[in-house]
């Protein structure tokens, strides 16, 4: 398998230690229903996740759920509600889209909320070893004392500055002595939930989260670390400083980031109001309809989503199901050839365009084959279908 490394800059092989391989992907900040966006990221993972289980590894996976944290708490104020009921609720709606579009259920999904004594914990170390300082309650992570910092995303100086400002941070912050540096505690306001702590009675940062989650459930380093591609500056980039400064180097292995799906011109986001919802689409076509769609993209390009091309993919879909059921037999030379080329595909860097172009051919042969050969449609289309998560629910797949 060979897959692009965010930090290295370039398509390298991934090769598992051993026979397992653990993945841990940033999850959902659980106020707002699942969109397109969301879908193509676990998408992508689910996919390699199925394909490194077929070649004979053992994965754990991990998805955590960011249920304390600014936006949590921010929409939380605004319904009246508490935050932890609207987190429950979210997680369920995610969870049942996300099956729903055949995701394989991850290995674990904790929630940052359960685990905030551990941070502290962290945060403390940080602390001890000159890492991290606190100011009135706040402690801060110094960039200047790790000078790897900037390592994954290799952005400069002022390019940090500005998305630190458009991703949740306060770069003019009078308390930290370097604008770059990231809050890794800070106090709660008297509607907030609040944990004790050597500093304030306060609540977590953003990053420290996932560091603390991943090495909890995965140990270190971790094979493979990833999300949207909005999250290599500040998050990730920041969860490497506070991980390699508190525990062992590498954090992690293997970067894998995913680009943004667009619609009416700009980034999906909840703030730019310009979301496609799963459940929505899930009203007009079924689950298999969406994982074909998200597969005609490669991973590391960004795309627009447009109605039509939900149609083309219900389209292929139904000839999928149409060749799933053809009477036909097929040469086993040629269903394991095209077999054999699919997962190829897959193994250059999730080429997920290219392997639905060898699903189209198998359809095709499916379709105009006769009854000579000795393999059965659904013996060659089925684990190719299967890989993508796109197996149709009622249609006879040979497991
Ligand atoms: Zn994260």
């Amino acid at each position: 398998m060979r897959l692009h490394d965010t930090a290295r800059g370039a398509v390298l092989p991934f090769v598992p230690r051993g026979e397992s391989a653990s993945i841990y992907v940033c999850g959902i900040t659980p106020y707002d229903a699942a969109h397109l966006g969301h879908a193509f990221t676990y998408h992508v993972f689910d996919v390699l996740t199925r394909r490194l289980i077929d070649s004979g590894v053992r994965v754990r996976s991990v998805r955590n759920v960011t249920d304390v944290d600014d936006d949590m708490l921010r929409v939380a104020r605004e319904r009246g509600a508490d935050y932890r009921a609207i987190g429950d609720d979210q997680v369920q709606r995610f969870d049942r889209d996300m099956a729903e579009i055949g995701l394989l259920p991850v290995s674990a999904a904790p929630r940052a909320g359960a685990h905030v004594p551990e941070m502290v914990q962290w945060i403390e170390r940080l602390v001890e070893g000159g890492f991290a300082y606190d100011v009135d309650g706040w402690v801060y992570f110094e960039v200047q004392r790790f000078p790897a910092y900037g390592g994954l995303s290799h952005l400069d100086r002022d390019t940090m500055i500005r998305l630190s400002r458009e991703r949740g941070a306060d770069p003019g912050d009078v308390r930290k002595r370097d604008a770059l540096d990231f809050v890794l505690w800070q106090p709660s306001l008297p509607d907030e939930p609040r944990w004790q702590s050597p500093w304030s009675d306060g609540r977590p940062g953003w990053h420290i989260e996932c560091s603390v989650l991943a090495t909890r459930e995965l140990g270190t380093p971790v094979d493979i670390h990833g999300g949207g591609d909005d999250l290599i500056y500040p998050h990730h980039e920041s969860e490497i400083a506070q991980a390699e400064a508190a525990g062992p180097t590498p954090y992690v292995r293997h970067w894998t980031h995913v680009a943004m799906v667009r619609h009416q011109g700009e980034k999906m986001s909840k703030s730019l109001g310009n979301l496609v919802f799963v459940r929505e689409l899930l009203e007009h076509v079924p689950g298999t309809t969406i994982r074909l769609l998200l597969a005609a993209h490669h991973y590391r390009e960004s795309w627009t989503y447009d109605a039509e091309e939900v149609s083309a993919a219900d389209d292929r879909r139904r000839r999928y199901e149409e060749a799933l059921r053809a009477p036909a037999a097929l040469d086993a030379g040629e269903a394991g050839d095209l077999l054999r080329q699919f997962r190829e595909r897959l193994d250059d860097d999730l080429d997920t365009p290219g392997a639905l172009r060898v699903l189209d051919l198998a359809a095709a042969a499916a379709l105009r084959s006769g009854h000579g050969g000795g393999v059965e449609p659904a013996e060659m289309l089925g684990p190719m279908l299967g890989l993508l998560g796109a197996r149709p629910a009622a249609a006879p797949v040979a497991s």
